[in-house]
């Protein structure tokens, strides 16, 4: 089975698929944004990434790199790379990581979605302010049990305050502008595959059928 590395704009869906390859091929699921979280203080670079952080800078692409390239070493079966690479350096770097580590069968999986239909997803947005679970309310398969009101605490749910059209187009079209490069990167190395982004189960089915029809490489 291969390694994903998961592209997609913001509101595509990919935290929903992402969870529902962890449940079913028990997939690692590996995003920076964790990896910079859940820092191990007690290693020489783990200090140094703290330190950053708590000074409130940014972590630079190459610490991030090093933090990424030890938990490929550490971890057991295969895995899905969410969040990075965010640029072509990034992209770049993590070719030589995946040379340098044997890893070779990988993936990129591009979920397609139209800045329309992606802004009219994320402004029906509706997070828990407790538990912080999103939903949304136009969306069978996301929408809470009971209008308005969160299925673990049961308290009111509140729209997202980055959420509003503005902020989301230019956060979309950022995004949209800085992608670009990679997937040009992963197509001249033939390793993209492109799915349109639908309700999250039909989504889910067709990167499983990309998935299995590797099996019979
Ligand atoms: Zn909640």
């Amino acid at each position: 089975m291969k390694n994903i590395i998961f592209i997609a704009p913001p509101a595509a869906g990919k935290g929903t698929v992402s969870n529902l390859l962890k449940e079913k091929y028990k997939y690692n699921h590996i995003s920076t944004g964790d990896l910079l979280r859940n820092v191990n203080k007690n290693t020489d670079l783990g200090k140094r990434v703290q330190e950053i952080m708590e000074q409130g800078q940014l972590v630079s692409d190459e610490l991030v790199t090093e933090l990424l390239k030890e938990k490929l070493k550490e971890i057991d079966g295969n895995f899905i790379l969410d969040g990075y690479p965010r640029n072509i350096t990034q992209a770049n770097i993590l070719d030589e990581i995946l040379d340098e580590l044997n890893i070779n069968n990988i993936m990129a999986i591009y979920i397609n979605i139209s800045k329309e239909e992606a802004m009219k997803r994320a402004l029906s947005r509706l997070i828990c302010p407790k538990c912080k679970k999103i939903y949304n309310k136009f969306n069978d398969e996301a929408k809470p049990k009971k209008e308005n009101i969160c299925d673990n605490c049961g308290i009111e749910l509140k729209t997202r305050d980055d959420d509003n059209e503005e902020s989301f187009k230019v956060r979309f079209e950022t995004y949209i502008n800085n992608v670009k490069p990679i997937l040009d990167f992963y197509k001249s190395k033939n390793m993209l595959k492109e799915v349109s982004s639908q309700t999250s189960n039909i989504t889910f089915n067709m990167i499983e059928k990309l998935i299995n029809e590797d099996k019979n490489d």
